[in-house]
């Protein structure tokens, strides 16, 4: 079953992912270094990039089970020297196609030195307001700018090659580095055919995946790219890609020899990959319905055991879900999100963010339903077994259901946070001796703030506002009862006596 294997190579695709920190991710290497060349110029031919480019993800090799020892290796200029010294000893074509490679080496440690740790956008971008999401932070930044710096760049990157290193090669080079820094390295054939493989699937996965919803999902593209509108000038802790192609810019020296240079081996085509890759094919076929991926309980249950076999923390796990759920139609980006974490990690225990969960949860709900609705109004004359069977009624009450039981626990959450409010004093002494006593412990008391009474009933006039946009699908509106109902919600709880 196609789909049954796509699912499964998107899921290696998310383990994977999730195991070791990166700076950027594959897909955001190599349109990094693309965008740099675009603008400062490539320091090799055209028939080069396709070595530039696959060489600007190699430092990453090896890395998918999170332990290998040759990250420092590969991360280092060394790494990039020995390459060098072994393209001199070639013969053309082979010595300017690894030349390009070490300059795409280059690069990535050039894109690394903008985001690394603490400074890099993946660690410090926070989706969502820094609400808890439940999924694992920087892995997921990874993989959403990997989609969005997909996208950005998708037209030129189709017309490209990657041209990957072949083993022997690789074991060259190692040698070279070794002879050059002293430091010894295992050089298991198998072990690193193993890990380029593996390499060269989880780069045109991604590709695969990133095309995939740039094509299928423009809706959820753009939800993406505006949750991460800071991507290129980075936050207020952390680089963005400006940072990063500039760094490229900088060391990518043009080199006369490799910018004329002309060659047959180009590697394979991305466009031919994201066209006949069976991956890609499998996409298309869920795309078109044949199989729906959250009705599919095979797919549901294989995915899950499958998931529930290879990874073990429970973030890691939202993440998987994450990454099927962005692959779904129905959902939102926040939706797919919020579900993801809330599937494995169940409800944040503080009830503001449990509030934001349910909220989320309502509207998919409330989408759901008015789908079902006009599914049932609209019911086509052909489809005669409904009359008997009524599913379609059914299912649209069922969901009914489901959005007014999640619309109550929302009401109950709502008189949850009001009754943690500080008790009111009984008598007039008791409410003087509250008032001191809030005056010298709390600011917000003694700069006479509204009271907790107005506060809480502002946040339920923007969530009655929010819930009115929404029934009227006014995304303006929505939008602007969003943000109010956030303020309102970080004013009460900033009142709240700790
Ligand atoms: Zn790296």
């Amino acid at each position: 079953m196609t789909n049954r294997h796509a699912m499964k190579v998107l899921l290696v695709v998310l383990v994977t992912a999730a195991a070791p920190t990166l700076a950027w991710g594959p897909v955001s290497h190599i349109a990094l270094t693309y965008e740099a060349g675009v603008k400062s110029g490539f320091p090799v031919s055209q028939d080069l990039v396709g070595a530039y480019l696959a060489g600007s993800t190699e430092p990453d090799v090896g890395l998918d089970d999170g332990k290998s020892e040759d990250y420092g290796t590969y991360h280092s200029e060394n790494f990039a020297k020995a390459m060098e010294n072994i393209a001199q000893s070639k013969k053309s074509p082979d010595r300017e196609i690894l030349l390009a490679r070490a300059a795409g080496i280059r690069s990535h440690l050039a894109g690394d030195s903008a985001a690394h740790g603490k400074t890099g956008y993946a660690e410090a971008k926070k989706m969502f307001h820094g609400n808890p999401t439940g999924l694992p932070n920087h892995t997921t930044n990874e993989l959403v700018v990997d989609m969005i710096m997909y996208d950005r760049n998708k037209d030129a990157l189709k017309k490209q090659s990657l041209n990957f290193i072949d083993v022997d090669t690789l074991i060259e080079v190692r040698k070279e580095f070794t002879r050059i820094t002293g430091h010894e390295l295992a050089n298991n054939r198998e072990q690193l055919k193993k890990e380029l493989l593996n390499h060269k699937a989880l780069v045109l996965t991604e590709l695969s995946i990133a095309h995939h919803l740039s094509t299928s999902d423009p809706m959820k593209l753009s939800q993406m790219k505006e949750e991460y509108s800071d991507l290129n000038e980075g936050t207020t802790d952390g680089n963005g890609a400006n940072k990063a192609i500039e760094r490229i810019s900088e060391q990518a020296k043009p080199c006369e020899d490799l910018s004329n240079f002309k060659t047959t081996n180009k590697g394979f085509k991305i466009r031919n990959y994201l066209e006949n890759s069976l991956l890609a094919k499998s996409m298309q076929a869920l795309e078109r319905g044949s199989l729906k991926l959250t009705k599919s309980a095979v797919i549901r249950d294989s995915l899950q055991n499958f998931a529930s076999g290879k990874v073990e923390a429970p973030r890691n796990k939202a993440f998987v879900n994450f990454g099927v759920n962005l692959l779904n139609k129905n959902l939102t980006f926040k939706q797919a999100v919020f579900l993801a974490g809330k599937a494995t990690s169940g409800y944040p225990d503080d009830a503001a963010q449990k509030l934001a969960y349910l909220e989320i949860e309502a509207e998919a709900l409330k989408a759901q339903r008015d789908k079902a609705l006009a599914d049932y109004n609209n019911r086509p004359w052909w489809k005669f077994w409904l009359i008997f069977t009524q599913s379609d009624k059914q299912k649209y009450e069922q969901l009914e259901l489901q959005y007014q039981a999640k619309l109550r626990e929302i009401e109950q959450v709502y008189s949850q946070i009001a009754s943690t409010r500080a008790d009111p004093p009984d008598s007039d002494a008791d409410y003087a001796a509250a008032v001191v006593e809030c005056t010298t412990t709390n600011t917000i008391c003694s700069n006479a703030e509204p009271g907790l009474e107005e506060l809480q009933a502002a946040v339920e006039a923007a969530y009655k506002k929010y819930v009115a946009a929404s029934d009227a699908q006014d995304q303006a509106k929505i939008k602007e009862a969003e943000q109010e109902l956030l303020e309102s919600r970080e004013k009460l709880k900033a009142a709240m006596p700790q």
